[in-house]
């Protein structure tokens, strides 16, 4: 369920734009917090008249339908929990989000790509554990050397994240745009583990 609202995130980002909702999970924490569980008014609303979601809090704007008027939820929360998944998806997105989105042999945060360790023709496979975001300069200077030829070090050994690990780093890359009536669901618990 959550790559589903990873989908809509990424397919429909203009929807967004306007009066998205929050969306939490039955226990009130965000269902996903990178990308942030966002959904179109038109998702929540909807979503509100199946009576799938409670509303938790909401925007002054109000839309009307010839049989109904419902004012535009900010925050909605579902009814039924949903389970978060255990297991993480190895992706290009998850990987990147493993390292920070940062170069794993500079630490440079731009310009980024990926980079085999053992590289590809040396047998090296596409894995959590050989597979690194890394800047382009990092890239070419390590062309297909290994490691240790190539002079550059890792920060910190590739391996395939947890699920709640990968969630927490999440938390540190908020969207662009937040509406206050979030802010109440977002952040604290990371405030409090600080
Ligand atoms: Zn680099």
């Amino acid at each position: 369920m959550d790559g589903h609202f990873r989908d809509d995130f990424v397919k429909h980002p203009g929807a967004l734009k306007q009066h998205p909702a929050l969306v939490l999970n039955a226990d009130y924490r965000p269902l996903s917090y990178f990308p942030l569980s966002l959904w179109p008014w038109q998702d929540a609303v909807k979503a509100a008249w199946l009576d799938r979601v409670d509303i938790v809090a909401e925007y002054d704007q109000i839309v009307r339908s010839p049989s109904m008027q419902i004012k535009i939820p900010s925050v909605v929360v579902l009814k039924d929990y949903v389970k978060p998944q255990k297991g993480v998806a190895f992706t290009r997105f998850n990987l990147f989000l493993r390292d920070e989105f940062c170069c794993q042999y500079c630490g440079a945060k731009g310009d980024l790509t990926f980079d085999h360790v053992i590289p590809r023709a040396a047998g090296g496979v596409t894995s959590w554990q050989n597979v690194v975001a890394a800047c382009s300069p990092c890239n070419l200077r390590k062309g297909c050397k290994s490691l240790r030829n190539s002079g550059l070090r890792l920060r910190r050994a590739p391996r395939a994240p947890e699920a709640e690990e990968l969630r927490n780093r999440g938390r540190k890359f908020p969207p662009n745009h937040l509406h206050e009536s979030w802010m109440d669901f977002l952040y604290w618990d990371a405030e409090l583990d600080a």
